[in-house]
This record gives C-alpha cells, structure tokens and sequence, in this order.
C-alpha cells in the first residue's frame, strides 16, 4: 500500500498536491468530511470524470450503492485501510472494481486532516481472473470429459471380457437346444408313428370285434365261452376307442375354436392316459362340477395340455399315488371362467424349479425322458385360448396346476 506521510507544513500542501499528481497511479485525497480534496489525472481517468468534478464533491458520488460506508467505517476506526475492495461508478454508472489502500494524513501531535487514498485499477486483473476461471472450468470440463471417456473404455473392456463369458454359455445352451430339438423332432416322429400304428391296428381291432360280437350273438349264456367272449367284445370296444382317440391326437390340424366343454375334454384325454396312470399304481379322481359353462377352444390343444400334466404328474409319483381332476367356475375382475385344476401327491417342486417350469427346454428329468417342452407348449396354448395357467408346489407334498379359461357367455 502507498501511504503518504503527510507531515509538511500547510505552506507546503500545494507541493504535496503536486507530488500526488505527478504519481501516475490513481490517488483522491479525501477530506474528514467526506468530500474529495484532492485528485490526480491517473484516478480522473479511472473514474471518467474530471478534476474539477470530483474536487469538492463527496465521496458517496464515487461508489456504487452506497459502498463508500465500509470505506468510512474503516477509515475512522483503523486509519488505514488495506486492499479493500469495492466497485467505483465510472462512466454512464458503469461499475469499475478497484482495490484501496491509504490511510490517515496528520500532522505532528496533531488531529487527522485527511485521507489519501490509492487506488488499484482492478478491470484488467478481474477480466484475467474470469478468463482464468473459465479456462480452469473449461479444464475441469475435459478431465471430467477423459475420465468419463476413460471409465466407459474401462466397462467396455469388462462387458467385452463378460460377453465373452455369455457368449461361451450361450454356445453352450445352443448345444443343448440342438439336442432337444433333436429329442422333440424325435417326439414328432413317434407321435406319427403313433398315428400310422393306430391306423394299422385299427383293422384287425375291427375284424376281432366284429366277429366276436357275432360269435357272442350266438352264444348261449349259459355257454362255458360266454362270459369269456363278453370279455373280448369289451376289451376291443376299450381298444377301439383308445385307437381311435390316439388317431384323432396325433392327426395334426389347424386350431379350429369351437364352443367347448372342458369337463368333456377332460374325459376325452384321460381315455389315452388312465390305463397309464392304473398301471404306475395312480388313483385317478375326477370332481367335475355338472354347471362349468363353455369355453370357445380348440379340443385337440386343450388335451395335449391334459396329458401333458397328467403325463408329469405320473412322472412325479413314482411310488404311486393320487391324481385329483377337478373343474369348477371362477369370477375374477368381472370375468367368469372355467378352471380345471390337477392335483398331485407326488414330488412336489423347490421355488427355483417352479419358477422355471414353463420355461422352453427347462426339464429336471434325465436325458432322453424330458424334453422340457410340454409345459411351455401347454403354456402357449393357454394363452391362445386367453386363459392363465398356474401351478403351486411344495416340495415332497405334491403340486397342483390351474387352467383357467374365460368363459363364452359372460352375462351374470
Ligand atoms: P419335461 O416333462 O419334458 O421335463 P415339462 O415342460 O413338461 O418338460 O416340465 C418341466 C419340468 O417341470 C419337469 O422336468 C419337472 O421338473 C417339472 N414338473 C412339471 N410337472 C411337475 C409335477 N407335477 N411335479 C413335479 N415336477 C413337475
């Protein structure tokens, strides 16, 4: 800080008035009541207004609302003041900042007579501070930019590193898939082989059936061969209708939706698959309620869902057991439906296996026995028919699946 040693004389003062004005950085002399004494060029020029202007003015006409009151305040409790910054008004109220240092002229032993005050032309440093503020956000901008840049190459690499790991499972499963195709495309061709058997079979069944009604005829009943022949007659009835129930399953066709009932339905798919149950010791219990109202739905579809969980469900009681088929009419949202249910005592099935049971190609069951795909078909096909499929299971205790249909007629 310049700080003048006012000691001279008052003759001496128009001397020192000149020194100030030879000092090429801006200086204003301010007297104690508050009125500018004393100007040189360099604070004109800072200010834009002339000596004769400012000379007599007060010092309030020199800053900006009112920010002259922290200059006083300084000024009479420390006499000096150090770096204070504050904003000049310069031309047309334009604001200029400016740092001042000074402090209090005095005579020997005497009173304060004035203030001399420099100034610091702060415009040029303040412009550089921004430009530097800006350069350095500017800066921070591009590290922030590189580290971001640098941090996605970094999870790049790790993703291409994982992909790679996915990439080898998925080739993995891609694998397996191929060899369940090849399981189902297998299935396929048994089910037509089925078809092409029951064909086959179906002409001799209907020579013995034929004859052995015609032999029965002509029997007496009191024949030792009576009760024997009725026997036959029976039991190629049984093989017929299983023939040609198998005919008609395996007989691919296009969905046509009719108005069913799917306590029929049931009835129609277990002649294929309840000898099957009888022989693995399985107890097969129908509770079908008499008022089940139609469903429109493909026949066909709907039994291949029936045997499916049939069929699992016998997988799943390999010690024998019991089958529970039942139907009943449900409301929900508005909405009345049919709902078969099929309940089991068999295995049952842990959280992680349930959640995956409609799954395609998800199968528990050893290779060549499962394909994995009977629920998730059986899934699609009760979709198609705007219905929900279910199931609950508890491990060791047994599983159930819902099928649940809308009805056709929703009227209450
Ligand atoms: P797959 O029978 O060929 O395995 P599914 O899609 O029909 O294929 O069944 C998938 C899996 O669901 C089965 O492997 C089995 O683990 C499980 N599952 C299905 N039904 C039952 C059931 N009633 N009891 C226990 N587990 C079952």
């Amino acid at each position: 800080p310049v700080v003048i040693e006012a000691g001279a004389p008052v003759k001496n003062r128009s001397r020192a008035g000149s020194v100030i004005r030879c000092i090429p950085c801006p200086i204003a002399v301010i007297d104690l009541d508050g009125r500018i004494s004393e100007v040189n060029g360099a604070f004109s020029d800072l200010v834009s207004r002339s000596g004769e202007e400012l000379i007599g003015s007060t010092v309030e006409r020199l800053f900006e609302h009112g920010a002259e009151a922290r200059l006083v305040h300084r000024l009479n409790s420390d006499l000096h003041v150090k770096d204070l910054r504050l904003n000049c008004t310069g031309q047309g109220g334009r604001a200029v900042p400016v740092s001042i240092s000074g402090s209090a002229m005095t005579r020997p032993l005497e009173e304060t007579q004035a203030f001399v005050l420099v100034f610091e032309d702060l415009r040029e440093k303040s412009r550089l501070e921004a430009e530097l503020e800006k350069t350095r956000n500017e800066l921070k901008r591009r590290v922030r930019y590189i580290e971001d840049f640098r941090d996605g190459v970094y999870r790049m690499l790790k993703d291409i590193d994982s992909s790679e790991k996915e990439i080898e499972t998925l080739c993995m499963e891609l694998k397996d898939t191929h060899n369940q195709l090849i399981q189902s495309s297998k299935l396929t061709a048994l089910g037509e082989l089925a078809a092409g058997l029951a064909h086959e079979l179906n002409q001799p069944l209907t020579v013995i059936k034929g004859l052995s009604k015609n032999i029965l005829k002509t029997t007496y009943e009191d024949s030792a061969h009576y009760e024997k022949l009725k026997l036959i007659v029976e039991a190629s009835g049984r093989m017929e209708q299983i023939i040609n129930h198998l005919r008609v399953f395996s007989r691919y066709e296009e969905p046509v939706f009719k108005p069913l009932d799917l306590n029929t339905v049931i009835k129609d798919a277990f002649i294929i698959i309840k000898e099957i149950l009888h022989n693995h010791a399985i107890k097969t219990v129908f509770n079908l309620s008499r008022e089940l109202p139609a469903v429109l739905g493909n026949a066909n579809r709907l039994e291949q869902v029936i045997i499916n969980i049939a069929s699992n469900a016998k997988d799943a009681m390999l010690e024998g057991g019991r089958l529970e088929v039942s139907t009943r009419t449900v409301e929900a949202g508005g909405t009345k439906s049919a709902r078969m249910s099929f309940k089991d005592t068999g295995c049952g099935m842990g959280a992680d296996i349930v959640n995956r049971v409609f799954d395609p190609f998800f199968t528990t069951k050893e290779s060549g026995k499962g394909t994995g795909l009977g629920l998730s078909i059986s899934y699609g096909i009760v979709k198609d028919h705007n219905g929900e499929i279910t199931v609950e299971s508890e491990q060791g205790k047994g599983t159930v699946f819902h099928i649940t249909i809308p009805a056709m007629d929703q009227s209450p």
